[in-house]
Formats: structure tokens, C-alpha cells, sequence
């Protein structure tokens, strides 16, 4: 046996024994589990304990931060044990499956855990109420499997929206399903034998002291700011001040044992907060009642988009009744906008809006189809309503259909638009290897027509012995050269935990052929703010290619590029085979741009061109072709690599096609 070979089965005889010990270890763990739900059993207790699991979860990811452990990596591990801890615990229990978890931020008797119990009272729910420090940490409860939902103010009748919670409902894969108004009525509360003449100080949120400022004012006392309404009520229970009053709920001041001195200190009724209930996933609405969609878009970038898209709803008799915008983190003087609309996700004409809208914005989620309760309006009748269709039984929306008046949807890359009156030319090499390499491939290749430079830094190589790429370092060389050559890169997304870092420098993230079924990446996809580049997979139908655009649509993100490149056939003459049909097909069954590579089709140098120009002659918006400055060396798909010669005789075949169907380069 040679030294490495008995190292080898050292290492593995210590994985054996390891899974071992993890298997006892959890045995015993579920033992503890079950023991634990014998107690909560005899007790009558509460079997799901967030407080309790809120803390494991802590403790675990500090112990894999003390490892040096991915904690994506554990987090996943750890939402298994805990989800099969609570079945196990459920299973011997029958009533406590029926209470729900609901997160908010504040603490006990805030009017958030207030308008919680007027909620679930009306939803006929049982509830369980935690409080968080913050909207992000009961966000973050909610996709941890801590919680059911998470209730959070979006705007009040006299301050307007909460800037953080619209943020949270954009950026987060979360689903509005109910609302509830909580009318606010503050007290003037103090300790017990405290009179409102003898006060010096009050205390509150800011918002709250804001509201009462009239009265404060008339008062004379000093207003000091403090995290929230409750809290500054349980504050003062525990101090011994009689100068000292709070302005809080009723029920706060109830709650912590004070009096209240006054209830008539809000310098302005109605006072109103309407609160959002907020899953993680859409319910059906019960018919009937009159409901609200909440959507969030982003516009493109063009004279009249925002009154385009706003009409799209008032053209159908659809009623917009809120309209909020926010800053675009990472884009100066971009916007968001949210937008309420009295109308179902499932009814025709909002649907045929949403398919309209897509057409002139880059960015639209719904963020949920819930029960409306601003409204004071009837529903309309049943013949006028659509029927509400179960999830199961709807259609798979299409990509944004073309409409004859708007054509193609045009998706910018940098600036450099896809799918316009203009051919889009992507080229560069395979993969980024050196920056000499990507340095002389963007000289060359801007010298040659290109309008994007194309170069991978994470590649998806069959064989893993096969040069995977540089990775982020890669990517850097990468935008190194675009810049310099003012051409914006497209770059191959493989992972998930990548989207982001790669998004925030490569102006386009395509996925390739062997991940157009990723459907946790095309979600993550969906959410962000630049153009994806999705490839058809090799075995995949052109149904299959629009199913996986829409995973990218309905996050959201509207700009997608489709493209062809060859699938596997019985013929091995070439690499894949180019199917031609696809960009035609594409075209009539979607509005999205469709470019073709004839690279990875063709295999071979020779028969890149002529593939190049079928594809313009069949009605691409563009191509996508690798080049290298020198082919020989070149660390992966050396055979297929354009050089000069090629790319000019290239460029030379494709004018006159070009101009024979209206377009230019
Ligand atoms: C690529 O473009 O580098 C690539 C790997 O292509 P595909 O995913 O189409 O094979
Ligand atoms: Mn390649």
C-alpha cells in the first residue's frame, strides 16, 4: 500500500466512524425531543416554542461561525432537525397544531402585538404572538421556519408608509395575505398616584410623541424618545418617577400597571395604522369580498413609462389606490415603485394587466391578493367578478405575449440594448484565463463588431478534472477589461449563493445549458435588478426553455434574453445541433429577445459562421460567439474559438442579411 492510498482509507475509515457518532448524536437529540414532548403533553403545553427554537438557532450558527463552517451550510441542516422535532413532538398532541406563530416587531401590548390578537380573532386563528427587536429579525423568523407570519405596519393615516417594512416585502420571497386597521388612540399614562400637572417628562416613540405633540406642548413637559410605546411603558413601571408619564395603548398602560391620565392627548383623529399579514406563501381568498393586490414594479428607463404602466390598470376599470416610490439601493435616482390596486392576482383583467405591464417595466412582483379592509365599498356582484380559479387549476402564465403595438421587450445590458432594431453581437472567450488573455480577447474582440464581451469565471466543465475557472478573481479581470474597452460582460452564474456578488459587478448574468432547471437559482435570479441570460438546456423542449423564463418573471425581474443553443440529437456530426425553429417559435411565443450561439452548437471553428448567419436570417436579436486571441492555447472550448479571420468574415456575411431584414449592427 502506497502512503496516499493508506491515508485515503485512514480519512475514510474517520468519515465512517463520524457518521456514526452523527447518527447516535441525533438519535439522542430526538430522545431529548421526545422527552421534551412529554413534558409540554403532561403540561398542556404549547408544543412549538419560537422562543425556544429562535435560541437553538442562535446558539447553532454561533457554534458554525466558531468552526469556520458555512452557516448556509448548517442553517439548512438545522431547519430539518427542527421541523422533524416538531412533528415528532405534533404527533402526540392534536389541538396545538391549529395556533399559529406570528412575528412582530415591538414587544408585548405594542399596537402591533395589539392589532395581532384582533387579527387572528377574526381570522378564527389561534395565535401566538413573539416580539422582535427589529422587521428584519421577524423576516428573517419567518424564512427561518420560526414563525407562520409575521404582522407588520405598512403606513399610518397621518405619517404614511413605513419606509423599511415596503423594503422588506420587495426584497424578500414573502406573500402579503391579509391586512388589519388598528385605530390608534394614545394615553396619557402614569404610575399610579401620578397626576397630569405634576408630569416634567414624557416618554414615547417619536412617532407617538409626533401625534400628541398639540397636547404635549400645551402641557409644557419635556418629550423624551424611547424604542416603542410598550416598552416605555414597562420602563416606567420599573422606575419609581411620579414626574415621568408614557404615551402608550390602553391596553400598555393596563398591561404594566399605570393609569391612565388622559385619553384625549392625539392632536388629530382618525388615527389609523394599517397593518400587513405576511406569509410565505399566497392563500386563496375566500370569494366574495372585496380584495386588494399589492405589486411592486420598476420602470424602464424612457419617457412616459410610469403613466404607460399606471394606465394599464385605469384602461380596465382597475382602482389604483396607493402609490409609493423608493430609492433603488445601488442605483442613483432609479425607483421602486409599490402600487395597491382593488383587484384579485386571479382576475382576468388584472391578469391581462400584468401581462401588459411587463412590457414597459424591467422589475414586477406581486406581492400578494389579500382581503381588502380600507374599503367600505360592496364587492362587486358575482356577475361582474371573475371567478376566483385555485391555484391548481390556473393556466402557467406565458411570458409577456407580443403585442403588435410594442413589439419585441427590449432588455439593456450595460446601456447596449437586445432585442431593438439593432443586431446585439456578444463575444469573447470561453472562460477568462489570465489578464493578458481577457486583455487581448476585449481588444480583439471590440475590434471586431462586439457590443458585450461575453467570458466565464465559474465554469460548468463535464469532466471536474477540466479547468473550472478562475472564480471571482476571474470576474474581476473580467469587468477589468469591459471597462477598459467599454464593453459591458456577461458572465455564467452557477451557484446560488454567487447571484449577488456576481450582480454587483457583471452588467449580465447568463445560466448556462446545465442549469436551465436550477429552479432555486432561477428564483434567486428572479429577484434582482440585472438582465439574465438563460440558455436553453441541452435536452430541453422550447416549452421548457419558457417555463424556466417564467421562475425568472414571476420573481419579478422582466429582463431575460432567451437563448438557442443546440440540443442533443441522434447526429454527432456536430457538437449539438442548432435548432433553428427555436428562434421563430420563441419569437411568436414570447416577447422576451432571443439570441442564438452557434459556438456550442457547432463545436468546430468551420462551421460557426454559417450557423452565425442562419440564426440572423431566421430572426435572432443577436448572438453570442466565442473568441480567443489565440485559440491554441486556450484553456476550454479551443475547437469552436473564433480568431480575426473569422470574426471578420463574420461580421462581412452578416451585413447583407442584416439589411435584407431591416436591422443593423
Ligand atoms: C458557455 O456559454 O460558456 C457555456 C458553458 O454554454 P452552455 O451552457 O450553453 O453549454
Ligand atoms: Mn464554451
Amino acid at each position: 500500500m502506497t502512503d496516499e492510498s493508506k491515508d485515503l482509507s485512514e480519512a475514510r475509515r474517520e468519515i465512517d466512524t463520524l457518521d456514526q457518532d452523527l447518527i447516535q448524536l441525533l438519535k439522542q437529540r430526538m430522545d431529548a425531543v421526545a422527552k421534551v414532548g412529554a413534558y409540554k403533553n403532561a403540561e398542556d403545553a404549547q408544543v412549538i416554542d419560537p422562543d425556544r427554537e429562535a435560541q437553538v438557532a442562535q446558539a447553532w450558527t454561533k457554534a458554525s461561525e466558531e468552526s469556520g463552517l458555512s452557516t448556509f451550510f448548517t442553517k439548512r441542516i438545522l431547519r430539518e432537525i427542527l421541523d422533524h422535532s416538531r412533528r415528532r413532538q405534533e404527533t402526540r398532541e392534536e389541538v396545538t397544531t391549529a395556533t399559529v406563530r406570528v412575528g412582530y416587531q415591538g414587544i408585548r401590548a405594542s399596537y402591533s402585538d395589539l392589532a395581532s390578537d384582533k387579527l387572528f380573532a377574526a381570522r378564527g386563528e389561534t395565535c401566538r404572538s413573539i416580539g422582535f427587536e427589529t422587521f428584519e429579525a421577524a423576516f428573517d423568523a419567518l424564512d427561518g421556519g420560526q414563525l407562520d407570519y409575521v404582522l407588520v405596519p405598512a403606513e399610518n393615516s397621518l405619517v404614511g408608509s413605513i419606509h423599511a417594512v415596503s423594503d422588506l416585502l420587495v426584497s424578500r420571497d414573502v406573500s402579503v395575505v391579509d391586512e388589519e386597521i388598528w385605530s390608534i388612540r394614545h394615553c396619557l399614562a402614569g404610575l399610579p398616584g401620578a397626576t397630569i400637572e405634576g408630569l416634567r417628562e414624557v416618554r414615547s416613540h417619536p412617532v407617538a410623541l409626533g401625534q400628541c405633540r398639540k397636547s404635549l406642548r400645551a402641557l409644557g413637559v419635556r418629550e423624551v424618545d424611547a424604542f416603542d410605546t410598550a416598552g416605555a411603558a414597562e420602563e416606567l413601571r420599573d422606575g419609581k418617577d411620579l414626574g415621568v408619564g408614557v404615551i402608550c395603548s390602553r391596553e400598555a398602560a393596563e398591561m404594566f400597571g399605570l393609569e391612565v391620565l388622559s385619553e384625549e392627548v392625539t392632536d388629530q383623529l382618525p388615527n389609523e395604522t394599517r397593518f400587513l399579514l405576511v406569509g410565505l406563501r399566497a392563500q386563496a381568498v375566500v370569494p366574495g369580498v372585496a380584495v386588494k393586490t399589492s405589486l411592486a414594479f420598476a420602470l424602464d428607463d424612457r419617457c412616459g413609462a410610469l403613466s404607460d404602466c399606471l394606465s394599464v390598470f385605469s384602461d380596465r376599470g382597475i382602482n389604483l389606490t396607493r402609490l409609493e416610490s423608493r430609492p433603488h439601493p445601488g442605483a442613483p435616482w432609479e425607483y421602486m415603485f409599490l402600487a395597491d390596486v382593488m383587484a384579485s392576482r386571479d382576475d382576468e383583467a388584472f391578469r391581462e394587466a400584468l401581462l401588459e405591464i411587463r412590457s414597459c417595466v424591467n422589475f414586477v412582483r406581486i406581492l400578494g391578493t389579500y382581503p381588502s379592509r380600507t374599503e367600505t365599498r360592496r364587492p362587486p356582484s358575482s356577475e361582474t367578478r371573475s371567478p376566483v380559479v385555485p391555484a391548481s387549476d390556473r393556466k402557467p402564465k406565458r411570458p409577456a405575449k407580443a403585442s403588435p403595438a410594442r413589439g419585441t421587450r427590449t432588455v439593456s445590458v450595460g446601456g447596449v440594448p437586445i432585442g431593438g432594431e439593432r443586431f446585439t453581437m456578444i463575444l469573447g472567450p470561453c472562460a477568462v484565463e489570465s489578464e493578458q488573455q481577457i486583455d487581448a480577447a476585449a481588444a480583439l474582440v471590440k475590434a471586431h463588431g462586439a457590443h458585450v464581451m461575453r467570458g466565464g469565471a465559474f465554469k460548468p466543465r463535464s469532466s471536474p478534472r477540466s479547468f473550472q475557472g478562475l472564480g471571482f478573481p476571474g470576474l474581476d479581470l473580467l469587468v477589468k477589461a469591459g471597462r477598459k474597452y467599454a464593453l459591458p460582460v456577461v458572465t455564467e452564474v452557477l451557484r446560488l449563493e454567487d447571484v449577488d456578488r456576481i450582480a454587483a459587478t457583471a452588467d449580465m448574468l447568463q445560466v448556462g445549458a446545465r442549469n436551465m432547471q436550477n429552479f432555486a437559482l432561477l428564483k434567486e435570479l428572479g429577484r434582482i435588478r440585472k438582465p439574465i441570460l438563460l440558455k436553453r438546456g441541452m435536452s430541453a423542449t422550447i416549452k421548457e426553455l419558457l417555463q424556466a423564463a417564467e421562475y425568472i418573471l414571476d420573481g419579478g425581474n422582466q429582463q431575460v434574453v432567451l437563448c438557442e443553443r443546440g440540443i442533443r440529437t441522434f447526429e454527432t456530426a456536430t457538437r449539438n445541433t442548432l435548432d433553428i425553429s427555436a428562434v421563430p417559435v420563441l419569437k411568436n411565443e414570447s416577447d422576451l429577445p432571443v439570441i442564438v450561439d452557434p459556438s456550442h452548437a457547432a463545436g468546430v471553428r468551420h462551421l460557426v459562421v454559417p450557423l452565425a448567419l442562419a440564426a440572423a436570417a431566421a430572426g435572432a436579436d443577436g448572438l453570442i460567439v466565442e473568441a480567443h486571441p489565440n485559440p491554441e492555447e486556450a484553456l476550454c472550448d479551443k475547437d469552436q474559438a473564433l480568431t480575426a479571420v473569422e470574426l471578420t468574415e463574420l461580421i462581412e456575411g452578416l451585413e447583407p442579411i442584416l439589411a435584407a431584414k431591416g436591422r443593423s449592427l
